[in-house]
């Protein structure tokens, strides 16, 4: 019954077939079982090189393989290398769906499920180029938040605190209560975002947002003269930057239009809000800088006279990078799945406050 899909070439990753140009392939039909689905298939084995002693085989048969998406050797998933379950995983996090690969548990079921013509969970995501990009794209944007939201912390202390609970959430959380009735419109007003970045802008000033409270203001200055290829330009004083961290936000003024012009035309990486808005980013390290040109130009107090109005101001900033990043939609579509219409992003604070939700949620804000 595999006769026809046994026509086709095995399924074997890059990895497990190794850097060697050509390798034998031993063809042994039916020449094994299949470790998932028991039936009989067709069994290839070979060597990564002559000299290797490790003999590497199919240990599932191809159509068992192809449901998963995955190698016949080490049965890891095919785009992205990583177990079974491990890719469901993450696809149900970023997809705010349960995402599984559900085994048959008895062998008749097995061997029928083998011989349905189905992509088996995350199957049908990484078996898709360009569903498997959306995915990686929208992880992306997810990482990108919580690691501006996670400050200074290392990777895996950021991963136990958004699992347990995550303190940075709590204090933004308490913050978002705390300063609740205090007004900072007058400031926000200011702040040009509802200006879209341009390459072929001509200013000399730039807002600059979402910066993470662990990044130095010498670090960003120094990725500024590094991109204008301008050495020591803070000596000749050809801009000037101002970043509140408190805020998580600042601005960067050159001396001249030019020089602005250069700034912007040396930014190669854009960000499309769903407002159709651009924003340019200025990578540093593992964080991403916002960028929008601020025609009208700063001062200190754009950033708000105290730090009150500073914190007030960071978490409003938060609110928009998250609408920007698309992460808010994404966070109201999973509660529409579950309850039906639900709306506004009060809900969603509340849902994470009470810590009710799944994990996705909780690498948000
Ligand atoms: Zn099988
Ligand atoms: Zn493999």
């Amino acid at each position: 019954m595999n006769d026809e899909i046994n026509e086709l070439p095995p399924k074997i990753c890059e990895q497990c077939l190794g850097n060697e140009t050509n390798i034998r392939m031993t063809k042994i039909p039916q020449g094994s079982e299949c470790k998932i689905c028991t039936l009989p298939f067709t069994l290839y084995h070979f060597k990564t090189s002559k000299r290797s002693s490790n003999l590497i085989k199919t240990l599932i048969c191809q159509r068992c393989a192809t449901q998963r998406n995955i190698c016949q050797c080490c049965m890891l998933d095919s785009r992205w290398h990583i177990p079974i379950q491990l890719r469901d995983h993450l696809i149900s996090i970023v997809n705010e769906e349960n995402v599984i690969t559900e085994e048959a548990k008895n062998d008749m079921m097995k061997r029928f499920l083998s011989l349905k013509d189905v992509k088996l969970g995350g199957a049908q995501i990484t078996s898709d180029a360009s569903e498997a990009d959306n995915i990686i794209d929208k992880l992306k944007s997810i990482l990108l938040r919580a690691t501006s939201d996670n400050s200074n912390l290392p990777l895996q202390r950021q991963k136990v605190t958004a699992v347990n609970q995550n303190e940075h959430d709590t204090n933004d959380v308490k913050n978002i209560e705390k300063y609740a009735s205090l007004d900072i419109s007058y400031l926000l007003k200011k702040l040009p975002l509802n200006e879209s970045f341009s390459r072929n802008a001509s200013t000399r000033s730039y807002f600059l947002y979402n910066i993470d409270t662990s990044i130095p203001e010498w670090k960003i200055s120094d990725a500024i003269s590094q991109l204008l290829d301008v050495k020591k330009w803070s000596d000749g004083n050809s801009l000037s930057l101002i970043v509140n961290h408190k805020a998580r936000c600042g601005g960067l003024r050159f001396q001249s239009n030019e020089l602005g012009e250069k700034f912007v035309s040396k930014i190669s990486d854009t960000l499309s809000t769903p407002k159709d808005l651009k924003r340019g980013i200025l990578p540093i390290e593992r964080f991403k800088i916002f960028i929008i040109p601020w025609t009208s130009g700063f001062s200190a107090a754009s950033f708000g006279a105290n730090v009150a109005e500073n914190i007030k101001l960071s978490l409003s900033l938060n609110k928009l990078i998250q609408l920007e990043l698309g992460v808010h939609s994404f966070v109201k579509s999973a509660d529409n799945s579950k309850k039906g219409k639900t709306k506004t992003p009060k809900k969603v604070h509340k849902l994470k406050a009470k810590k009710s939700k799944s994990r996705a949620n909780k690498l948000i804000l």
